[in-house]
């Protein structure tokens, strides 16, 4: 059986339950829920119940302690969390403006998770993985970029796959040697999972269709694009395709991606058809956008099957 690894920040999330443009007043918080990308997708991954592990570090304090124990609870490996006495845990503080988009306040840089490394646990753990999913939002401290990319070879050198979902922010995509990292990792990726623009991130093409063909004409062997609300399209050699998105009511779409990509790929391993793993990333997407709080609409399969079947019935 495939063992899914990710490497990467954890973090807590805080957010404003006004809306507005920051945070320069005081204003009702709710929080902290255990977040960052790479967290957020191996915790849909093993609430699936699909084998995985996490390879970062947090603080020792209450909020690397949420993270451990909800990653634990949803059956993911944590053995490769490394607990820092003198670390302190990150944190995101986020609020809705007006217009639906997002103001961030990130104190993640001089968190424990900047200081990821490889131990010779770590470097063990790696080879029993079969599959590195990679966010790009994790390649923002130079000590994370080496692990990663250790750990991209490792698994490819041993016949494994790779995903790679960028993941981009402005925040964070001028960090010194960002770009040179993202294009390293596309180039040993076999399933890309951009959303919407981020197609477009290492090309000039004009079209999706031109940027798709040079995709594959460089080894990528599917690609899958999200596309929010509308649902997500996917392309290989043989075909491509777009399924709608479910109808839900959206009240955070924080995580929404990284749950449709942790049951894209977990479907994908296993061997699904691209129709049904789509299509049961797009539900998982769905559900992830109708809870507050990053990994509180993370779903188990049961939840999932029942999202598909209520709408077959209303289609
Ligand atoms: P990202 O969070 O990476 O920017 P998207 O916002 O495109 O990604 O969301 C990922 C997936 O989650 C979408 O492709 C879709 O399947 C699902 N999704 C996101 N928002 C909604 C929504 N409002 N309604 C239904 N599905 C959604």
């Amino acid at each position: 059986m495939s063992k899914i690894l990710t490497i990467g920040e954890i973090l807590v999330e805080i957010v404003a339950t006004e809306s507005g443009n920051g945070f320069r007043e005081a204003i009702p918080l709710i929080g902290p829920f255990p977040s960052g990308a790479p967290a957020i997708f191996i915790d849909q991954v093993g609430r699936l119940g699909q084998e995985c592990a996490i390879i970062s570090r947090v603080g020792d304090d209450d909020f690397g302690h949420v993270n451990l124990d909800r990653l634990k609870s949803d059956g993911v490996d944590i053995s490769g969390i490394e607990i820092m006495p003198q670390g302190t845990t990150g944190s995101a503080f986020v609020r809705y403006r007006k217009d639906g988009s997002r103001a961030f306040v990130f104190n993640i840089r001089n968190s424990a998770c900047g200081t990821i490394d490889l131990s010779p646990d770590a470097l063990r753990l790696i080879d029993s993985c079969t599959h590195m999913h990679v966010m790009g939002s994790a390649l923002y401290a130079p000590s994370i970029v080496t692990s990663i990319l250790t750990a991209v070879e490792r698994i490819k050198a041993r016949g494994g796959t790779v995903s790679f979902d960028p993941n981009l922010r402005p925040e964070i995509l001028d960090s010194p040697g960002m770009r040179d990292a993202l294009k390293t990792v596309l180039a040993k990726t076999d399933l890309f999972m951009p959303s919407g623009e981020e197609l477009f991130l290492f090309t000039d093409a004009k079209t999706e269709e031109v940027a798709v063909a040079e995709l594959l004409a460089a080894g990528i062997r599917a690609t899958v694009v999200k596309r929010g609300a509308s649902g997500a399209s996917y392309f290989d050699s043989q075909s491509s395709f777009t399924l709608p998105g479910f109808k839900v009511e959206e009240v955070d779409p924080t995580g929404a991606g990284d749950c449709f990509g942790a049951a894209f790929v977990t479907f994908w391993l296993a061997g699904a058809e691209p129709r049904e793993a789509l299509l049961h990333a797009n539900a998982c997407g769905a559900r992830a956008v109708t809870k507050v709080g990053p990994m509180e609409g993370a779903s188990t399969r049961a939840e999932l099957e029942a999202l598909i079947a209520s709408q077959r019935k209303h289609a």
